[in-house]
């Protein structure tokens, strides 16, 4: 691994593109997102336009149409997406779900995907990992893929694959080899990618999930479903190790993403804390409502240095697992506490609907589950980072 020098930028580092974005989310005020909130909708014109801006090729290389940026720059278009108070979950899934193909796919797959996928004309924004029965122990999903000439046929069932209505390809993890055939249970796992609008009705059949946030999650049943030998990402049975590969990367969006989520609910609190008066005097005079927004934000600060710091170590290509993982958990636990200071300081009216405090408190939750629970990331820290015993 070449390891370039690590240089770290403080305060508002790509600010042209923080402001292109800031422009596009003005035109998407919270009232857009309280009714796909209430539709269970997709945010088909505020994808489009991030898609026409190039912002969700921020990572594709430019030799397949992409802008070729580094992860800082994807993950500055992620917080501020959320610092704006729309939603940043359609765009960072693109982003890291290509990751994949990027890193293993064959040129051919590269070529013939990743252009479409830049110009907006292909969408990538499906990846099925999780299952009903075996949960973050990934190593023992059931889904399987059986190989029949030049095909594959696969069957299984996933869950929470958010997007997979709005997608035309997903990214999907099968078994190829069964766990008692294998000498590590990481091995024998494949990953394909699927183009659902050719599966959908001839093997696959989605149904969506109603959630507590609208993130277009769904149920995924896959039965007989035939695909091309081609649609194997890498080498047969090592699919595992890819998706493995990604995690660091995907660590740090998520904890920009977190950030940008954080300083929303701040700049709310701090807002409303200023405007209602209760008792004589505004709400924030009194340390009872201005601490804990005082301590959210010290905390949400401290969460943005360790993401910069995981960020600018991926971007020299240096080993960033630790950083990654911790910028993940302080950043998760720093938007919580920040969301849940914002419905809180707002009191009664936090709960209305239109203030959007509520529907992103929600939003903010979810970071201590997906795409990785706390408890998982703490393992690692305690495994990996400081040499405790394993559980797992
Ligand atoms: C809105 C939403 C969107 C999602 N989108 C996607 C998607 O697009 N694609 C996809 O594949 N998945 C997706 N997921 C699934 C998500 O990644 C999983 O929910 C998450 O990884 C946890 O898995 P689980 O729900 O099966 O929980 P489980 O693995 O059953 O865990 C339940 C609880 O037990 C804890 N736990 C489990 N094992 C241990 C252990 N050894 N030590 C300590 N604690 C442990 C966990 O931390 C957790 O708190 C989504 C989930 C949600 C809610």
């Amino acid at each position: 691994m070449n390891q370039d020098p690590v240089s770290l930028d403080l305060g508002e580092d790509y600010p042209e593109l923080r402001d292109s974005i800031r422009r596009i989310c003005a035109r998407y005020p919270l009232d857009y997102w309280a009714r796909l909130d209430e539709e269970s909708g997709y945010p088909t014109e505020f994808v489009a336009e991030l898609t026409e801006g190039g912002f969700l090729a921020a990572l594709i290389p430019e030799e397949y149409g992409g802008a070729g940026l580094p992860l800082r720059a994807a993950a500055v278009v992620l917080e501020e997406i959320n610092a704006s108070g729309c939603q940043a979950s359609p765009a960072h899934a693109q982003m890291y779900i290509m990751g994949t193909l990027l890193r293993h796919g064959t040129e051919e797959q590269k070529r013939k995907y990743l252009p479409e996928i830049a110009a907006g004309t292909l969408r990538l924004q499906a990846f099925g990992v999780t299952e009903p029965t075996t949960g973050s122990d990934t190593t023992q999903l059931k889904t399987r893929a059986v190989r029949e000439g030049d095909h594959y046929v696969i069957n299984g069932q996933k869950v929470f694959t958010s997007r997979a209505l709005y997608s035309d390809l997903m990214l999907l993890l099968a078994r190829t080899t069964p766990l008692d055939q294998v000498a590590k249970k990481t091995d024998g796992i494949s990953v394909f990618l699927i183009d659902l609008r050719e599966a959908r009705g001839n093997g696959v059949e989605i149904r969506p999930i109603r959630a507590l946030m609208n993130h277009n999650t769904t149920e995924v049943f896959i039965e007989n479903l035939r695909v091309p030998a081609s649609a194997l990402v890498g080498e047969e049975g090592r699919g595992f190790r890819y998706i493995l590969d990604g995690m660091n990367a995907e660590r740090i969006l998520v904890a920009s993403e977190c950030v940008g989520d954080g300083r929303y609910m701040i700049r709310r609190a701090v807002e409303y804390a200023g405007e209602r008066v209760v008792f004589g005097r505004p709400i924030g005079a009194n340390q009872g409502v201005q601490f804990p927004i005082a301590r959210a934000h010290v905390e949400l600060e401290a969460a943005d240095l360790m993401a910069r710091k995981a960020a600018a170590l991926f971007d020299a290509h240096q080993p960033c697992g630790a950083e990654a993982n911790m910028a993940k958990h302080l950043a998760a636990e720093a938007t919580w506490k920040a969301a849940d200071t914002a419905l809180q300081t707002f009191g009664g009216f936090g709960y209305a609907s239109e203030y959007g405090i509520e529907r992103k408190w929600r939003e903010c939750r979810i970071y201590q589950t997906a795409p990785i629970s706390t408890n998982l990331v703490l393992a690692y820290v305690g495994q990996h980072v400081l040499g405790l015993p394993r559980s797992y």
